[in-house]
């Protein structure tokens, strides 16, 4: 069986694990927490970060502290695992669905379209005027790694009042190469990055997750919230409502760990999909899908693309011959405007989503594949 994408541990992981259960040191507290929390800074450039529980968590507490309240709005993309409007929804705020570009990131010229005539700006904030809600923040997602083109449509939000909250649960590593933001790591360019380690990410605590950011001001509070809002620590003393969000130092000791072996993990990424890409060229109607060409991408996941008619099969067809054959794979995730919670939302000139979410399929990823195995996808696509 080829895996999708599955975790490597082959770090020093068990020492700093076991480091933590010799000493006790298991839960929140730890000085492992903190070194994780510094290695991310350090890596991505951010000038504070806040390990959470995890990626969705870190999407959560962002919101809290942009300033999202029940009845406002948040901008999203409907291509993309579910969990960042799911965090929208938990603070009974609405998402607003928009489309994707060729990269499977959100539109920048449809949502700033949707901005700048759907919306006006009054008493500070844009307010929809479909619904007549306050827009008060967007979530763009770095889907499989792919930098959003973040440069046109953050200088609009900033004008907009809108808080830029970027999903980098995916793509850990990616860097932009052009343009004002060159040289930046995806998720330090917005107000927030939000980070996460679950397991089939690029590295993995388990679980886990980061907010990013470059105003002290917000790192304070996410660290305040995520601690359960201790205002006064001896006499437990609580002026807002707080989280149990805080990352466990034994999930942190693996972090640190795996951020050792990161720029490797990176590096086999991108041989990987230089070697399906070269391979997979000459199979008539099929492609791997490029990165945008203004970043170097971590490689998170490989995005096959599917011509049903030149291929012979469509999406659901290679899935199950490929399953046959023992390899995991997996179609686009079940666009987020049509999902079941929230059909009733608005949604904005969703076009390309529906293009790219029928042809594409995710192919097997892990850093641990191997020759071989790229050799029996392909072969198995061949055949
Ligand atoms: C993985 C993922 C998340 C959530 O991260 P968790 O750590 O699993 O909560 C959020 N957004 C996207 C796009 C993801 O892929």
């Amino acid at each position: 069986m080829i895996p999708l994408s599955v975790p490597h541990i082959s770090g020093n992981e068990w020492k700093y694990v076991k480091e933590c259960l010799d000493t006790a040191w298991v839960s929140t507290a730890g000085a492992y927490v903190g070194r994780f929390e510094d290695n991310l800074c350090e890596f991505t450039g951010a000038a504070h970060a806040v390990a959470c529980v995890n990626g969705t968590a870190a999407l959560h507490i962002s919101l809290i502290i942009s300033g999202v309240e029940a009845g406002d709005e948040v901008l999203v993309p409907t291509l993309t695992f579910i969990a960042p409007i799911n965090a929208v929804r938990y603070l009974h705020a609405e998402p607003v669905f928009m489309d994707c570009d060729d990269y499977y990131n959100i539109d920048p010229a449809k949502t700033i379209e949707f901005i700048q005539k759907e919306t006006v700006l009054r008493d500070g904030y844009s307010v929809n005027r479909q619904s007549g809600r306050r827009i008060k923040a967007i979530i763009p997602v770095h889907v499989f790694g792919n930098a959003a083109a973040l440069e046109e449509l953050i200088d609009v939000c900033r004008e907009r009042n809108i808080r830029v909250i970027e999903d980098a649960t995916e793509s850990l590593g990616t860097v932009y190469t052009s343009g004002p933001n060159a040289g930046k790591h995806s998720g330090t360019i917005g107000d927030f990055g939000c980070f996460s380690f679950n397991g089939n990410k690029i590295i993995t605590t388990g679980g886990g997750g980061m907010i990013v950011t470059d105003n002290a001001e917000f790192a304070e509070k996410a660290r305040y919230l995520t601690t359960q809002a201790k205002d006064d620590a001896v006499r437990y003393v609580h002026d807002e409502v707080g989280y149990n969000f805080r990352l466990t130092n034994v999930q942190a000791a693996m972090g640190v760990a795996q951020m050792e072996k990161l720029p490797e993990y990176v590096d086999i990424k991108r041989r990987n999909f230089r070697r399906y890409r070269e391979e997979i060229h000459h199979i008539n109607g099929l492609e791997l899908a490029a990165a945008p060409p203004y970043a170097d991408a971590n490689y998170w996941f490989y995005a096959l693309q599917i011509d049903a008619d030149n291929y012979g099969k469509d999406v659901e067809a290679t899935m199950q011959h490929l399953s046959a054959q023992k390899i995991q794979t997996r179609p686009v995730w079940y666009l987020n405007h049509l999902q079941k919670p929230y059909a009733a939302c608005q949604h904005y000139k969703i076009e390309k989503a529906v293009v790219l979410a029928g042809k594409t399929l995710n192919i097997p990823c892990s850093v641990n594949l191997t020759d071989q195995d790229i050799r029996t996808v392909v072969g198995a696509l061949k055949a």
